[in-house]
């Protein structure tokens, strides 16, 4: 095994990775916490599946040409020879275990939910990292527009509940295999008269995947774009009023939605609908600059900043993939889901300030001085933790004052002490923190008491 260079490097997380310390992650168990809520109460069952996922099951279903197959897999071979990988997305792993346990027999639709950690390869950007938190919701077995609407609802109500307020879903369709190949056709013609005019990365993806063609960020593609054809004119009669209801039923749910014929999203199974939702910058206190002008570097084709559309951030974005259990074995159920992405979220919520969920203050703060006496607290203090009243208390401190100082840093309503006096005449000292007044109570007795103060306030 190469030695690191220096050993400064061994105290660095692998590049675009990072910790969550213990303020961030307050925010995202806050967030995972509603999102989770909302989602069961919707009628979503929890889920998990490995983090590491047979090579090939991507390949099949994102598409070889994929910029995730493509570039960003953390491939590897196991000792034992196997592929793997490790997973980059949420919504094909489910769907094999849906097929995997028989699922495809439940009662249908089936709707399951999942929150954990995915991997890709890419440029690290700000807000985006090579190991990414999700929040993800599923319907397989439904192909109603409405379940389409319905994951943009819940999705819609986490944001609401984590404390956005403005927020935007654009949505296009995507048609089917009906209607898909015509468009394609158009495109394709389309783009070949304008060849000379687009980017390298286009040019490829003009051979390769040319619904991306729409997603290029690149000023001059951006140009072009402007008209390209669309794939609502080519949409079938079905693909058509799929579309109507889901619009349809977003309106019932009031929920603000613009149209967006570019929004194609990278991954082959999508079909029919997509969306992404944005937060509005004009929701920000202090909006950012955009600074478009600022490319990485000279090799790298301008980008804005990862997930940004016009200025706007995107939190969360999904699709409808019906086709998906073909390309996995033969297989059919139609689907539709998304994610969250956590990361984004959590990061936007700081910089704008808020907190989505409250630091509640101990009620007690044990104060221990000498040996004796924190031998006795251990029972007092496991006695009021079982009481639920929240209880705090300090190791290593052993100086009254030092700890009436965190007990008031953090916001206790009152301190317990035990002296050596105390330890041994089974008393402790209750210290009304706001007053300053002191009473001696049996500790036997002190948790009623402590019951008592509290009501009469
Ligand atoms: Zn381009
Ligand atoms: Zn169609």
């Amino acid at each position: 095994m190469a030695k690191p260079k220096n050993k400064k490097e061994l105290l660095q997380t692998p590049k675009g990775m990072r910790d969550i310390l213990p303020h961030d992650f307050l925010y995202w168990k806050a967030i995972e916490t509603k999102a989770e809520d909302i989602a069961r109460s919707y009628g979503f069952k929890p889920i998990r599946t490995p983090h590491v996922e047979k090579t090939e099951l991507f390949g099949l279903t994102l598409g070889e040409t994929s910029d995730i197959v493509e570039k960003q897999m953390y491939a590897f071979k196991t000792r034992g020879g196997d592929a793997l990988v490790l997973r980059p997305e949420g919504t094909v792993p489910i769907m094999r275990a849906y097929f995997e346990h028989g699922m495809h027999t439940w009662p249908q639709p089936v709707m399951l939910y999942y929150s954990g950690s995915f991997f890709r390869h890419e440029n690290p950007q700000r807000g985006r990292y090579r190991e990414f938190g999700q929040f993800g919701v599923e319907i397989i077995g439904e192909e109603s527009g409405l379940a389409d609407a319905y994951i943009i609802r819940v999705f819609a109500l986490i944001l609401q509940e984590a404390g956005f307020k403005k927020f935007t879903v654009h949505i296009n369709t995507l048609g089917d295999k009906e209607c898909r190949p015509e468009f394609r056709k158009e495109l394709v013609a389309y783009y070949r008269r304008k060849v000379n005019s687009i980017c390298k990365d286009c040019k490829r993806r003009l051979k390769e995947n040319p619904l991306r063609l729409l997603d290029c960020k690149n000023p001059m593609c951006v140009e072009i774009r402007a008209d390209a054809p669309q794939m609502m004119s080519y949409a079938c009669p079905s693909c058509r009023a799929h579309f109507k209801t889901v619009l349809e039923f977003l309106d019932d749910f009031e929920i603000p939605y613009t149209l967006d014929p570019h929004l194609v999203r990278g991954l082959d199974y999508y079909s029919r609908t997509v969306f992404e939702i944005f937060t509005d910058p004009d929701a920000k206190e202090k909006p950012e600059k955009k600074s478009e002008e600022t490319p990485a570097s000279a090799a790298e084709e301008p980008e804005k900043k990862a997930g940004q559309n016009e200025g706007r951030i995107a939190l969360g974005s999904g699709g409808r993939y019906d086709t998906l259990a073909e390309t996995m074995g033969d297989r059919k159920a139609a689907g539709v889901g998304g994610a969250l992405g956590l990361d984004r979220i959590v990061d936007e919520l700081k910089e704008r300030k808020i907190t989505p969920f409250k630091e509640k203050a101990p009620v007690v703060f044990l104060v221990q001085i000498g040996a004796q006496a924190k031998r006795k607290s251990l029972v007092l203090f496991e006695q009021l933790r079982k009481s639920r009243m929240g209880v705090a208390q300090s190791f290593s401190k052993d100086n009254l004052r030092a700890q009436l100082e965190l007990a008031n840093k953090l916001g206790a309503a009152f301190a317990l002490i035990i002296g050596q006096k105390e330890a041994l005449d089974g008393t402790v000292i209750v210290r009304d923190m706001g007053s300053g007044t002191q009473e001696s109570v049996y500790q036997k007795k002190v948790l009623d008491h402590l019951k008592k103060k509290m009501k009469n306030g």
